[in-house]
């Protein structure tokens, strides 16, 4: 059983903002792809791509835990398109849980009803993040990968794996094959918060840093092969 983490923009494909379909059509075939090798597969998508929260909340003025209700209305938005997007292939069926209520849009977040949605063969796509401003849905995957007692995170970015420094602006930075929750707390590597990292420690769950934007990467990064960075207690 793993969780796929989609920040928002992974939903963008080359738009400055929103769902560009095309690309949310081919990151759902792959997931499609990769439930069908036989994993359980619950996702929490993120919003970023249509509105953060401390960003947001600056520019309009708009008070940060008010700011941040709107960004978690945003991962609800995006979940929507991503369950349409899944389920047009037929083969799988999808459930939308937020942690926030919305009932006549979508379930509730309810672990045990989330976990027989799992064993029922159905994808989860957790929206809302933790229901909670002050957090972010990086923080979101790594809990409800503890309380799905996920084998794994899988985590799509825009680069193949975490770096020393940005490779978009770097030319000489340098990839981690492998790496421990300390070394990204230490190095400070923004890769995923504080929060979120400590988290996934604490229960040792292990994080697959892999790129979103490069077709078929998950299904092949599911597989064990590729390219991917792997982030955990660093004991093997
Ligand atoms: N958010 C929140 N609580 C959460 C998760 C998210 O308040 O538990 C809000 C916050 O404003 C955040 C926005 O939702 O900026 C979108 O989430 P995030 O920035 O994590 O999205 P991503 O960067 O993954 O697209």
């Amino acid at each position: 059983r793993i969780l796929l983490k989609l920040s928002g923009e992974a939903l963008t494909g080359s738009k400055d903002y929103g769902i560009d379909y095309k690309t949310v059509h081919r990151i759902s075939d792959e997931i499609v792809n990769v439930h069908k090798n036989g994993l359980e597969i619950c996702i929490v998508v993120g919003g970023g791509n249509i509105f953060r929260g401390v960003a947001g909340g600056i520019d309009a003025n708009i008070e940060r835990s008010t700011a941040d209700g709107i960004g978690m209305l945003a991962t609800i938005m995006n979940a929507l398109a991503l369950q349409s997007a899944i389920e047009r292939s037929g083969d799988v069926a999808t459930r939308v849980l937020s942690a926030v209520p919305m009932q006549t849009i979508c379930e509730q977040y309810i672990r045990r009803r989330a976990i027989r949605h799992l064993e029922k063969g159905r994808i989860v796509i957790f929206a809302a993040g933790t229901g909670n401003p002050y957090f972010t849905t990086d923080t979101a995957a790594s809990l409800r990968a503890a309380e799905m007692n996920c084998n794994a995170i899988f985590k799509g970015t825009k680069v193949d794996g975490v770096y020393d420094s940005d490779p978009d602006k770097n030319l000489n930075a340098k990839k981690y094959d492998k790496l421990t929750y300390e070394q990204v707390i230490t190095k400070k590597l923004k890769i995923m918060d504080a929060s979120a990292i400590a988290l996934a420690r604490e229960n040792g769950i292990p994080i697959v840093v892999f790129s979103i934007l490069d077709s078929g990467t998950f299904v092949d990064v599911a597989n064990g092969k590729g390219n991917y960075s792997i982030i955990d207690r660093g004991e093997s």
